[in-house]
């Protein structure tokens, strides 16, 4: 076994609820947070009311003792079962694949390069309960339409923690918790496994909840096809607006703005053939 769990159960039935962290090998503060909970369950300062709660602090424990997003491919589009597997993220999948079967609900901690790296959950298999447990987190944007948008691209599979999770008929959310190494995120990570639990009632209490929150919806992908540059030095959630040059690529030709936006986790230093940023809007639009 690659992967290490911790589980800590309760006599009582209920949810089976599994916390992830450092799928990404370079995203630590869903780690950091999940050892601090995972250290009060363990001294029994916590026990868990009913069902059971499971973590998995290092998803890619080679890729985080580098500090490196992966060894040999993304973790996070690879999630299935692999009778011969050739890399080490697949040797990880088939684990997590197991993990995931076992719990009705799971919790994905990731953290982003975004300079101001404000939180966000993406909800992409949206059901009562994910809904239920997004409304009780202290996170302003809810994204979804994920899978939508990767169904009309022929190039991408989603084989992300939260498909692996719904084919089995489970409830997944993925947390982007802030910028990777921001004191913050660890903070909007261990507040997200308090809240979750305590929306839960595996632990008792009420979870503190402050903010309104937002839904966006996902409206498009648009891949980096050939060199170019993005416009701006464009920060995840910034507006755009109808007819804007959003990206020129090097022989001239542009990337526009087909209706006023938001453009979601752009990446400045993309590679060609990769995701370049995607555009999304408010769900009161609609
Ligand atoms: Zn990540």
């Amino acid at each position: 076994m690659l992967l290490k769990k911790y589980t800590f159960k309760s006599e009582k039935n209920g949810p089976a609820v599994l916390f992830l962290g450092a799928i990404h090998g370079n995203e630590p503060a869903g780690s950091k947070a999940i050892y601090m909970v995972l250290e009060k369950f363990a001294s029994l300062a916590l026990t868990p009311l009913k069902g059971s709660v499971s973590f998995i602090p290092v998803c890619n424990p080679k890729a985080f003792e580098k500090d490196v997003r992966q060894i040999d491919e993304n973790l996070n589009r690879i999630i299935k079962k692999y009778d011969n597997p050739k890399t080490y993220e697949q040797q990880l999948a088939n684990e997590l694949v197991e993990h995931i079967s076992q719990a009705d609900i799971i919790i994905d901690l990731h953290s982003t390069f975004c300079p101001l790296g404000e939180p966000f959950i993406f909800s992409d298999y949206p059901n009562d309960m994910a809904d239920k447990i997004s409304s009780s987190l202290n996170i302003k944007y809810i994204i979804k339409g994920w899978p939508q948008i990767y169904a009309t691209s022929s190039t991408i599979l989603d084989l992300s923690t939260g498909a692996c999770a719904q084919s089995f008929g489970k409830t997944c959310l993925t947390i982007e918790c802030g910028h990777h190494y921001a004191e913050n995120s660890v903070q909007t990570a261990y507040y997200s496994i308090m809240n979750t639990l305590l929306c839960l009632e595996i632990l008792q209490g009420y979870p503190s909840k402050q903010i309104k929150q937002e839904y966006i919806i996902m409206d498009s992908i648009i891949f980096k096809t050939k060199e170019g540059k993005l416009s701006k030095d464009y920060n995840h959630l910034d507006k755009v607006t109808t007819g804007e040059i959003l990206a020129t690529y090097d022989d001239g030709t542009t990337e526009v703005c087909p209706k006023d936006a938001y453009i979601l986790l752009p990446k400045a230093n993309a590679l060609v053939n990769c995701e370049w940023f995607y555009l999304g809007h408010l769900q009161k639009d609609l």
